[in-house]
């Protein structure tokens, strides 16, 4: 069960209607539903309450509303969302509030009322300008949308950040540099830079399964990966994390709470929260999510919706801070490692870094390792090898 005394500061909330399902999509996303988006803000404000009568609570840090597509949330609902969070949280002075955006499914009407509730970061999803490349896979976003979107942004948001893929089928490298030259003339403080997974199940999986999708080939990723991180510090935009990249004091304050393994809690379909002990993942089938929020008059009845309740082992904790430690531009300490391994363990690990330092995949000082621009393109490769 959520240990509901922990000390959570930030908080997650899943929205998960889309106006079409991409065929890249892995994450908890409903097309065709938005009938149900009523019903499902009910139940939403409805965990929302539930927790924070029973929660212990200092004041809240950070909001990411993620999905999905948020940016279809209905404005009087996401208004009223806004009462319900008024009303059961305290804020901290000066909160980070961001709500993910997908080209074509705003107004201008819509920016300006985000930007009244106190959304202070618009994270929008780019991906590509390639129309038709896009169109392929399931996503009915154009070129003209994105720049549309940017103009009517910067015009109420500081703080606008882009996501971007890289890797996907039918991008040529010359038009990745021109997407990324392009993008530094945009009025963004914050670029994310994804590779390309193809998740088991979505349409894209079967096309490539099938050779009907060719994808770039891994040392063409790396190859762009390094000259991307490359041209963005150039422009400004530190890398301060494997996919992160910001002007300076423009970093993601919520995604940070993560890759620090802090405390915070998700509400919705599919949401993930942690205690500082434990992780949890909520149910992913809308009509079950609904059924049980909607018969729930405590925060215990909703421990019915966890479809994952684990509590981590000290080699999972290890395995955790080994891979977020690594993905993080600071890297992770030397004490650490001390504290963590056994003597006979430690050598084999700094033997193994030792090897990584010589490749050019790793540097290290006296107190911290971490990885360099060629290691991060290959970071799980790398983490498989230090703990085996
Ligand atoms: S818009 Fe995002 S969440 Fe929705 S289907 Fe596409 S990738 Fe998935």
């Amino acid at each position: 069960m959520f240990n509901s005394s922990c000390d959570v500061a930030s908080l997650y909330i899943h929205w998960p209607f889309c106006p079409y399902k991409c065929h890249f999509c892995p994450f908890v996303a409903l097309a065709s539903h938005d009938h149900f988006m009523e019903r499902y803000h009910e139940a939403l404000i409805k965990e929302i309450k539930l927790y924070g009568d029973y929660a212990f609570k200092r004041p809240i840090e950070t909001i990411f509303f993620g999905g999905g597509t948020p940016s279809t949330y209905p404005p009087e609902l996401l208004l009223d969302m806004f009462g319900i969070l008024n009303n059961t949280f305290e804020f901290a002075g000066a909160p980070e509030i961001s709500l993910e955006v997908n080209p074509g499914t705003v107004t201008q009407e819509k920016i300006s009322a985000w930007k009244k509730l106190g959304i202070t970061r618009l994270s929008i999803g780019v991906q590509s300008l390639n129309n038709q490349v896009l169109t392929s896979l399931n996503r009915h976003q154009k070129a003209d949308d994105v720049l549309h979107l940017l103009d009517m942004a910067a015009s109420e948001f500081e703080v606008l950040s882009i996501d971007l893929i890289l890797g996907l089928p039918g991008i040529s490298q010359q038009e990745w540099y021109e997407l990324i030259q392009k993008a530094m003339t945009w009025p963004i403080k914050h670029l994310s830079v994804y590779f390309l997974t193809v998740h088991e199940d979505t349409p894209l999986y079967y096309g490539v399964a099938r050779k009907k999708i060719a994808l770039p080939t891994d040392d063409a990723m790396v190859a762009l990966y390094e000259w991307t991180a490359k041209t963005l510090e150039e422009h400004g935009f530190l890398q301060y994390e494997v996919s992160n990249f910001a002007k300076i004091g423009f970093e993601s304050r919520h995604n940070s709470v993560y890759w620090k393994r802090l405390p915070y809690k998700g509400f919705g379909m599919g949401a993930c929260s942690f205690d500082g002990a434990s992780r949890f993942q909520s149910e992913k089938n809308l009509m079950n999510y609904l059924t049980v929020v909607e018969a729930a008059n405590s925060m215990q009845e909703l421990e019915k919706l966890s479809i994952v309740s684990e509590t981590l082992t000290e080699s999972q904790v290890w395995l955790e801070q080994l891979m977020l430690g690594l993905r993080q531009k600071k890297g992770l300490s030397w004490q650490l490692v001390r504290n963590r391994l056994s003597e006979q363990e430690r050598e084999r690990f700094e033997a193994k870094i030792g090897e990584f330092i010589q490749l050019g995949y790793v540097d290290n000082n006296q107190t911290h390792f971490w990885l360099t621009t060629l290691g991060r393109a290959v970071e799980n490769e790398i983490v498989v090898a230090l703990l085996h």
